[in-house]
């Protein structure tokens, strides 16, 4: 179950995603709709478009800064509270579309990535088709510490994430659509199953699996999935595609793609969760750009007694003091009210828990100890470029040491130096590091080529697929 929250105001960042920003393509008095496009990529960039969850008149177009440091132009709506929406977001009609379609609906539609980075998903799908992908992958993991979005989306949605990734997986030509989920998940599982019972015979071109994991943060991230699923220990510069003809994604934004495709919905809203470490927690439905004051609000429960508010998960969101100027995004899927606990700070006691939590096999401890006496070449040997900033050692350490800023920094800054060997010598486009505002300590996608250039050697881009549309069904 979740609440809708439907805000005063909006403010809708144009970079919300991996990639430049969306230029305002509205002024300062306009009246816009739910659907709305408010912002649109700058021709031949690598960027998604924007669109309004409400519907009211544009009373700002600012420059705002996010608190993960992006600063970027932001379009503020106040909410008429007339729901007035666009004409156009309504069922689709069709029952064939072609691969290129598909690709082309979830680009307009302004998906990125929900779980991580935002990486724009039709770039993502384009470039898993080029890498002829066998396994397309749902990650329905959500291990961060009281989170629950995207388990209430398979919840709720079950249908919609599995017709999700039937079309996506459709699209890049995939042949086994495989959808990772915790073991303890026991709900989730049912429904996720009950709907793959139900389509597969829309989709009998693809197989069908469920893999169970153990729970355990952060087991969605892509290194781990490849480790646990096929083995491989991805390298710098490897990515799933290529090495293990695999894709992934996240199970909010196969939902996102299903309302797109569907029901013409773009992306301009999602479900969060409010939650903290005093008592239970909230999940709202709200539109992007919803101040997370609004949402605090709504979760008065959730915020007595907690002095911090983070925007993100407690072990690696950023803390934010200016709530009512701090928006959803994109890729928000939790807003942590957590208690500051000081730990009494002491030398080592070598208790090993840091190793035992850390999911990439490494010693904290001793990384630490060897970045601290500037033996940096040591570290790397020891595997600290491998750091995914996961902040599991920081949050289990009895001594107080934080370990994560000292480790993942070392790692961000290791791949900042490969990643411009790597463009150096491949002839990458540049333009994906000039986003490059802070180390990226939590992925390789730096190193990855997403394309998102009209395809002229795709090669599937005019196979018919059938995808079984609802329809005269309401939105
Ligand atoms: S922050 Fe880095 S070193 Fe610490 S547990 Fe996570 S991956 Fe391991
Ligand atoms: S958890 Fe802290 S105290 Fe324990 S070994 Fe690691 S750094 Fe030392």
């Amino acid at each position: 179950m979740f609440e809708r929250i439907y805000p005063a105001k909006i403010i809708l960042p144009m970079k919300m995603h991996y990639g430049v920003p969306a230029i305002p393509a509205v002024k300062v008095g306009d009246y816009v709709r739910i659907g709305q496009c408010v912002g649109v990529p700058p021709k031949g960039s690598f960027s998604v478009p924007v669109h309004s969850g409400i519907s009211g008149r544009v009373s700002d177009i600012s420059e705002i800064r996010l608190p993960n440091g992006i600063i970027t132009p932001a379009v503020t709506i106040i909410n008429d509270m007339k729901r007035n929406r666009l004409e156009s977001v309504k069922p689709r009609s069709g029952f064939k579309i072609s691969a290129s379609e598909t690709i082309g609906i979830i680009r307009n539609a302004g998906i990125c990535g929900m779980g991580g980075e935002g990486i724009p998903t039709a770039a993502k799908l384009k470039r898993a088709r080029n890498e002829a992908i066998k396994d397309f992958l749902v990650n329905c993991l959500q291990s961060e510490p009281y989170s629950t979005c995207d388990l209430v989306a398979i919840t709720e949605y079950p249908d919609y994430v599995v017709l999700g990734a039937c079309a996506c997986a459709r699209a890049v030509g995939a042949s086994r659509c495989v959808f990772l989920i915790s073991e303890n998940r026991k709900e989730q599982r049912k429904a996720l199953a009950n709907s793959i019972d139900k389509i597969k015979a829309d989709f009998k071109d693809l197989e069908f699996d469920i893999k169970l994991f153990r729970e355990r943060f952060p087991q969605g991230y892509y290194r781990l999935v490849a480790r646990a699923l096929y083995g491989k220990n991805l390298l710098l510069g490897e990515t799933l595609e290529k090495t293990c003809k695999a894709v992934l994604f996240n199970c909010s934004t196969m939902l996102a793609c299903w309302e797109a495709l569907s029901d013409n919905i773009p992306m301009m809203s999602r479900i969060v969760s409010v939650t903290g470490d005093a008592s239970g927690g909230h999940n709202m439905l709200v539109p992007i750009g919803t101040p997370v004051s609004e949402l605090l609000v709504n979760a008065q429960d959730v915020r007595n007694g907690s002095d911090r508010i983070v925007w993100g998960n407690c072990l690696t969101g950023i803390e934010i003091k200016d709530t009512e100027h701090t928006p959803i995004v994109k890729t928000t899927s939790v807003i942590s009210a957590i208690r500051r606990t000081e730990v009494p700070k002491t030398p080592c006691i070598h208790c090993g828990l840091c190793s035992e939590c850390c999911p990439m096999n490494l010693s904290p401890n001793t990384i630490y100890e060897m970045l601290n006496q500037g033996l940096r070449q040591k570290a790397s040997e020891e595997g600290a470029r491998d750091c995914i900033a996961c902040g599991s050692c920081s949050y289990v350490c009895p001594a107080g040491i934080n370990l994560t800023t000292a480790i993942a920094s070392f790692a961000g800054e290791g791949r900042i130096i490969e990643v411009n060997s790597l463009l150096d010598n491949s002839g990458l486009d540049d333009r994906l590091l000039d986003d490059y505002d802070a180390p990226d300590v939590g992925g390789t996608s730096l190193l990855e080529d997403y394309s998102d250039d009209d395809d002229n050697n795709d090669k599937k881009a005019t196979d018919s697929i059938t995808l079984p549309f609802e329809k005269d069904k309401e939105v």
